[in-house]
């Protein structure tokens, strides 16, 4: 049985620590007996400490959006996972599609963004998914698998087990258009299907999916429904209390 997970993906907003306390002075008592759900947090890394601040005592994890591969050195701009560490983050969200498309990300350097969290127990959430063009023309599936040989290449079963994967149509993200849960629960197969022949029906079993696009309070429970829906990454509607914890409370009983 595989426990639900949401992750609250604040982007470039709640930056400002003051922004964060608002949020999570509401948030954290609504959600504090919540038991059977994960929730990780994800500010800009500016909100980080104060997070971190917020949420202790609780079962809430906090995240990183990003993190650079190496621990330390000459690398102006770049976040070292072990400060991240060090900090009390638990989480790095890796490969995220604005992270790609925007940053020219690539699956060679997601790959070892990847190794390096596992290496030092950061809990990688890894993104992948398809462009709109690539589900009109019937590309998804080869994209997806394409994504996961590269981004996940060099794992070991041990490694698998511990990351998490957010699958995100790229179509889908902050457009108010969400894959329907036919959609996603299909891909979400597919993804574990990949595992299993990969490594084995246990590992499969046992790595959490997460879906992420668009997710809101009136969406959510249809897709955590689904079987093979371990979850979610939530963007724009994880910048609001009320609704971030109705999205949490839609994955209790899944
Ligand atoms: C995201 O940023 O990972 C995301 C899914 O955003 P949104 O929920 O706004 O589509």
């Amino acid at each position: 049985m595989r426990k639900p997970i949401i992750g609250a993906n604040w982007k470039m907003y709640r930056g400002v620590p003051s922004e964060a306390e608002e949020i999570l002075r509401e948030l954290v008592p609504k959600v504090i007996d919540i038991k059977n759900v994960d929730i990780v947090i994800a500010p800009p890394y500016t909100s980080i400490i104060k997070t971190i601040e917020l949420i202790k005592n609780t079962s809430i994890k906090v995240g990183a959006q990003n993190m650079y591969y190496e621990e330390k050195g000459a690398f102006t701009g770049e976040i070292s996972p072990l400060f991240l560490k060090k900090i009390g983050c638990e989480y790095v969200i890796l490969g995220h599609s604005e992270r790609r498309n925007i940053f020219n990300e690539t699956d060679e350097l997601i790959n070892k963004k990847v190794k390096k969290a596992l290496e030092i127990d950061l809990t990688p959430i890894v993104c992948i998914g398809e462009h709109l063009d690539e589900r009109e023309n019937g590309k998804t599936k080869g994209v997806i698998e394409k994504q996961f040989e590269m981004t996940f290449d060099g794992l070991n079963q041990e490694d698998m087990i511990k990351l998490i994967i957010a699958y995100e149509p790229i179509w889908a993200i902050g457009t108010g258009k969400t894959a329907t849960p036919e959609q996603a629960e299909e891909i979400h197969m597919f993804i574990r299907k990949i595992i299993e022949d990969k490594y084995n029906k246990d590992t499969a079993e046992r790595v959490r999916i997460q879906y992420g696009g668009s997710i809101k309070p009136s969406n959510a429970r249809e897709l955590f429904s689904k079987a093979n829906i371990d979850g979610g990454l939530v963007g724009g509607a994880s910048l609001q209390a009320e609704s971030l914890y109705q999205i949490i409370k839609s994955a209790e009983n899944y």
